[in-house]
């Protein structure tokens, strides 16, 4: 049985690596009929927030990677962390150290000054035939891990092949505080034996702690689970993704109008592969998803890629969904929706050339707004030869079948009238309409709305000056 988990620290929003990482965990677990684990590593008090939680929870409902078990809370098993210390000291895999923090830094300071890395030397460490330094009376102790000093740690790193770390690299890690807390290293372990993780697939910034983690794992006769290091995410430019990217929480990318099966799509593809597949649905990628063919190189970041997918699935969205999306972000916008023309007529016409949901909001509060024409534009398409044919074209509006054929049949018709071009017709229309020239096909365009109300635009247009 397959079981893996998400582990956040929840000390900020639900950033784009985070999210990749959620979501190839979440989709290993269900390509193998699994379970997918969230869990929240709050132990860092002074950094973790409700709020960041919150965030996490709704980042992670928002792209629909549900969990099926959790969220558990590292916070909330704290007793169960220090049980298993407690058997670690009377097992003789851990003990107890009472060196202080000046005499650490003297340490330190003599290892730097003969030019050796710094490292707790194991002063405390029980050894056989050793006699230890006498206890400190009303001294409180860490708890440190007995690391074995001879051999290597390995795995075989489904992303990154095998690695080996030589055990003399590593020093005899501290696993409580004097105050009895437990540490990071140490509650993962503790969690990943506990839930029953088989494959831990969590961003390459930890594979510093694996070795110690498979230690620690074998000293408590836990089995070891693979790992799976994912590589970093670099921004558009190559670059560490950072802030000055634009959006790297999950939620702006709702705020900024992209769709969640977009947004899901895009990260399938940043370092993982399916031949060329580019476009997918969820369904797919979890029945193709492996994680054999995940890149070990970092994976760039690439809007233009993900604007394209977002307006793939833009286009393919159904009309009411978009349209009651479109109607939030009014509401968040204020701005009312007046229902003529409607949302939905507006997004079905729209959707063919929006990038965003945001663009799709823009073209409802224009379209329904009326908003005028600059200066510029008028004095550009409101022309003396232009002016006529608007206004004839207005005459033949009054009466014409109100149907896009009929209306398109009119156009023609004025245009064939005066010996003039499309744009000399369709320009002013559109000013008239949505006060821009960029709209879709101009006889889609009227037909959006009433025939009074493009008389009414229209002779609005012509009553201002040019
Ligand atoms: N809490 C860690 C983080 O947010 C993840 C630890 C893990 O996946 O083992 O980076």
């Amino acid at each position: 049985m397959v079981r893996t988990r998400f582990a956040p620290s929840p000390t900020g929003f639900l950033h784009i690596g985070g999210a990749r990482t959620a979501l190839f965990s979440w989709a290993f677990a269900r390509h193998h009929k699994g379970q997918f684990v969230l869990r929240i590593e709050d132990t860092d008090l002074a950094r973790s927030t409700p709020e960041a939680v919150q965030a996490i929870l709704d980042g992670m409902n928002w792209l629909g990677l549900a969990h099926d078990e959790g969220p558990f809370y590292q916070t909330q098993r704290m007793d169960r962390y220090k049980a298993v210390i407690q058997q670690m000291l009377e097992a003789g895999t851990a003990y107890p150290c009472y060196t202080t923090p000046a005499e650490l830094d003297a340490m330190r300071a003599e290892q730097t000054a003969r030019g050796d890395k710094p490292r707790y030397d194991g002063r405390w460490r029980p050894e056989q035939g050793k006699t230890l330094p006498p206890v400190p009376v009303g001294a409180s102790p860490v708890i440190r891990f007995r690391n074995p000093t001879d051999g290597v740690v390995a795995w075989d790193d489904l992303v990154k092949g095998r690695i080996e770390i030589s055990n003399t690299e590593m020093d005899d890690l501290i696993i409580a505080r004097a105050d009895g807390t437990p540490t990071y290293n140490f509650c993962v372990v503790v969690d990943d034996w506990d839930m029953g993780i088989t494959q831990v697939i969590r961003g390459d910034d930890h594979v510093n702690n694996t070795p110690r983690q498979i230690n620690i794992l074998k000293a408590l006769g836990a089995p070891v689970p693979e790992y799976a290091h994912l590589s970093m995410i670099l921004g558009d430019d190559g670059q560490k993704l950072s802030k000055r990217h634009g959006a790297v929480s999950v939620m702006q990318y709702d705020d900024e109008g992209y769709l969640p099966e977009a947004v899901i799509n895009y990260l399938a593809r940043l370092g993982w592969s399916h031949g060329d597949d580019e476009v997918f649905s969820r369904e797919q990628f979890v029945e193709w998803f492996d994680l054999n063919h995940i890149t070990p190189s970092a994976a760039q970041f690439n809007t233009q890629k993900l604007n394209w997918l977002n307006a793939h699935y833009i286009k393919q969205a159904d009309n009411n969904r978009l349209a009651a999306d479109v109607r939030r972000r009014l509401v968040l916008r204020q701005v009312q929706d007046s229902g003529s023309p409607t949302v939905e007529a507006i997004v079905a016409l729209y959707k063919d050339r929006a990038q965003t949901l945001v663009e799709l909001t823009d073209a409802v509060e224009q379209l329904q707004g009326h908003p005028q024409p600059s200066d510029e534009l008028k004095a550009q398409h409101l022309t003396e030869t232009s002016r006529p044919i608007l206004a004839s074209f207005r005459s033949a509006l009054a009466t014409v079948a109100w149907d896009i054929p009929s209306i398109s049949a009119a156009l023609k018709a004025t245009l064939a009238a005066h010996a003039a071009k499309m744009p000399a017709l369709a320009m002013p229309v559109r000013l008239a309409l949505a006060g821009q020239t960029q709209t879709p096909s101009v006889d889609a365009l009227i037909a959006l709305f009433s025939r009074e109300e493009v008389l009414k635009r229209i002779d609005t247009l012509l009553g201002t000056v040019a």
